[in-house]
């Protein structure tokens, strides 16, 4: 058994796929809404942004709301654009383009060129200059992650977990290509328990009608 997911929280394996997540905890079937702060906790966590970025961009529901409004939308977008595609590929169904347009489109704001750019201690360095400076540029490394796993196919190891009530999505990157569960401790465990109690609770039917 692998033991990479075999305790803590959820590892999906792929960026997309923990975003595509974040509105679902494991074994629950109902999204949740997701708020401003846990969005800029995940890219946190993911090391998308900086720890000190990451105070900044609390804030800016106070200091640029609108901003983080408009943020939150594309954000949104892009979650749904994910869950709709991963799920159309996990049932062998063609994509359509119109549900991958929310994924270019945030493809479309890393356009840019390398310059050379002087560095800190007065050498030269080649660095990126962005054409768009905008905050989508938070979504591109998701929306990157997603077009890859779209581009790899849909046999590439893309499944949701085996529990029917959970909507978690992983990618089994495991080498016996046997992972079942988002998470062995959580619905893997749920399901040990529930066929214990199943034969548990047989026994005891047996026991009284004997
Ligand atoms: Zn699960």
């Amino acid at each position: 058994m692998d033991s990479a997911y075999e305790l803590g929280p959820v590892n999906a394996n792929r960026l997309c796929l923990d975003f595509a997540n974040l509105p679902y905890t494991s074994g629950d079937p109902l999204a949740h809404q997701t708020s401003w702060l846990e969005l800029v906790d995940f890219l946190a966590e993911k090391g998308v942004i900086s720890g000190s970025r990451s105070e900044e961009l609390r804030e800016l529901t106070k200091t640029d709301p609108k901003a983080a409004g408009t943020l939150m939308r594309q954000a949104e977008r892009l979650g749904n654009a994910l869950r709709l595609v991963f799920s159309a590929m996990m049932r062998g169904q063609n994509l359509e383009p119109e549900h991958l347009a929310p994924i270019n489109a945030i493809l479309a704001i890393t356009e840019g060129h390398d310059e050379l750019q002087q560095d800190d201690a007065c050498g030269w360095k080649l660095g990126f200059r962005a054409r768009h400076q905008g905050l989508e540029w938070l979504l591109a490394a998701i929306a990157r992650s997603g077009a890859e796993l779209i581009a790899e196919g849909a046999k590439s190891g893309l499944q949701q977990c085996s529990n029917p009530r959970c909507q978690l999505l992983f990618y089994d990157d495991s080498k016996t290509h046997r992972r079942r569960w988002c998470s062995m401790a959580l619905c893997g465990n749920r399901s040990k328990v529930a066929a214990f109690a199943r034969r548990h609770g047989g026994e005891k039917a047996r026991a009284h009608h004997a």
